[in-house]
């Protein structure tokens, strides 16, 4: 594959992966005049998350002012906490606002990329045979889109339709079938709820309860939408306020998580008002710190669950039969469809694309131990490049726009590098290393190393996903490049 000659002169950025961190780093490239760039999107369009995930009851958890960009604001979503099409709908504005449409590449998935060190350039070829060639190359895939499929004995005999909930069949009509969902997670809790109406009967395979909170959601009254639009600054007031909120939760994750324990009990006074069966009660108890996991919000799924049509099953999966799932205890649970709220390959990152860099070396393998990367952007080995929402940059109390932001100007300041004579930079081992000790260091500490497993740590138990302290101190970190930290290949 790495014989084939691109035809086109080389660009100076590839990003790969059109959501929101691809298109928001697009989007600063243009505001500052860099016209030299092209995305390659995967799929048939751009969006990533919020093209994938139009299951029903699909929202973010984050407040819309908050989870947007900054230099992208709308002052009119439609609720505090907006719906998946409207945030769909925000990401095609972004494109339309900014001209980015002949920008992006879609139906080109990345098969391989090698960094060619004699003429420092990054050799891209996509699934479809195509070839670019690139000074910089920007992943922006994110952490959550690859689909996890459990490894369940027997799936491939069940007779009716069944699909994961990021690749919702919306071609299937739920109407009075009997429904067994597997996976009790952030995206379960969102579309249980939603189908519960419809469905004749819905069986709910819990392995491991959430904490599940009320959601302070609630639609903008035309006086506020009025309002924001007449002056915009209070929707940035209204998003900083949001701000502060959230990153004064970082406190009870890893400063003091004993706070935790504060905040399960009244998290325990909350289920037993919302939950009255003490059977139900006892099965939706977690039995590790909040926290640990995901914090969920939502009002309508502790109900949703107390509907006679709705069976919480926390027996354990033996097998998957032609016609249901089959608990460790030997029961049969019929069902027509089966719907995987099962998550995604977390720690996997930038597989299944093959990246090779300085010496043939694959990404892969110097990642077999587990992601790792400085500041979550540069690999050493790897020149020029830059990884958005890369390992250890996923956050549990606050938003991941906040994080991408940070990373925007730190990669630009990297790519102003490479027009000042510099061929290319790598961070330099010794220095990745020790922001990862530290990084690492900081976990240990964390709620999220008090007993429980998530997909923030990959199979060997490391910690390869979140980022363990404040944004604001990220945004510190990233502000300037420091170069003394790479080696810089004149
Ligand atoms: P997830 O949080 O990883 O949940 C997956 C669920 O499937 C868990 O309950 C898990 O149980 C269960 N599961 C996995 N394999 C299983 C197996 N073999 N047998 C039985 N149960 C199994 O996935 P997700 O709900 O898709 O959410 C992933 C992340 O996406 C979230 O944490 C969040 O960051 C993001 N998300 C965000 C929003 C939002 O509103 N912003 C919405 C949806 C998703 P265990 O807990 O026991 O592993």
């Amino acid at each position: 594959m790495h014989n084939k000659t691109p035809h086109q002169p080389p660009l100076q950025v590839l990003i790969i992966g059109a959501g929101f961190a691809g298109l928001g780093l697009a989007m600063r490239l243009r505001q500052q005049g860099q016209e030299h760039f092209l995305i390659l999107e995967k799929a048939g369009e751009p969006g990533g998350t919020w093209r994938d995930n139009s299951y029903p009851g699909a929202a973010c958890d984050v407040p819309s002012h908050l989870y947007s960009f900054s230099f992208e604001p709308k002052t009119d979503w439609s609720r505090r906490y907006a719906p998946q099409p409207e945030i769909f709908a925000y990401v095609r504005q972004c494109i339309d606002n900014h001209g980015l449409q002949p920008k992006i590449r879609c139906n080109s998935e990345v098969a391989e990329a090698w960094f060619d060190e004699e003429a420092a350039l990054w050799r891209v070829t996509t699934t479809d045979g195509a070839s670019f060639s690139a000074r910089a190359l920007v992943s922006a895939c994110g952490q959550l889109n690859r689909p996890l499929y459990p490894h369940i004995p027997g799936v491939e005999r069940f007779a009716g339709a069944s699909f994961h909930s990021a690749r919702w069949r919306h071609d299937i009509d739920l109407t009075g079938k009997r429904v067994a969902v597997i996976g009790t997670g952030a995206s379960a809790i969102q579309f249980v709820p939603a189908i519960v109406p419809k469905v004749k009967q819905l069986t709910l395979f819990q392995r491991t309860p959430a904490y599940v909170l009320a959601k302070p959601d609630r639609a903008y009254s035309r006086f506020e939408l009025a309002l924001m639009q007449r002056w915009p600054w209070m929707q940035k007031l209204d998003r900083g306020l949001q701000y502060l909120y959230h990153e004064a939760r970082g406190v009870a994750f890893f400063v003091l998580p004993g706070l935790m324990k504060l905040m399960r009990g009244s998290f325990l006074r909350y289920l037993a008002r919302q939950v009255s069966d003490a059977g139900l009660r006892a099965k939706l108890t977690p039995d590790y710190p909040m926290g640990c996991k995901r914090i969920l919000i939502s009002n309508d799924y502790y109900p949703a669950l107390a509907q006679p049509q709705v069976a919480v099953v926390s027996e354990a999966i033996r097998e998957v039969s032609e016609h249901g799932v089959i608990t460790a205890d030997g029961r049969e649970h019929a069902a027509d469809v089966l719907i995987y709220g099962t998550g995604f390959t977390a720690s996997d990152f930038l597989a299944p694309m093959q990246i090779r860099g300085l010496g043939g070396l694959e990404l892969n393998q110097a990642w077999k131990d587990g992601a790792e990367a400085y500041k979550g952007i540069s690999v050493n080995g790897f020149p020029n490049l830059f990884i958005l929402y890369g390992p250890n940059t996923n956050l549990g109390h606050n938003s991941i726009i906040y994080m991408l932001e940070s990373q925007f100007p730190y990669v630009l300041a990297c790519l102003d590098k490479l027009e000042q004579g510099v061929r290319y930079l790598d961070v330099r081992k010794p220095v990745q290393d020790a922001w990862n000790q530290r990084v690492q260091h900081a976990i240990e500490h964390s709620v999220w190393e008090q007993g429980c497993n998530s997909w923030y740590k990959n199979a060997a138990g490391k910690h390869t996903n979140n980022w363990s302290g404040f944004t604001f101190s990220y945004r510190r970190h990233t502000r300037h490049p420091d170069w003394s930290a790479y080696d810089l290949v004149r």
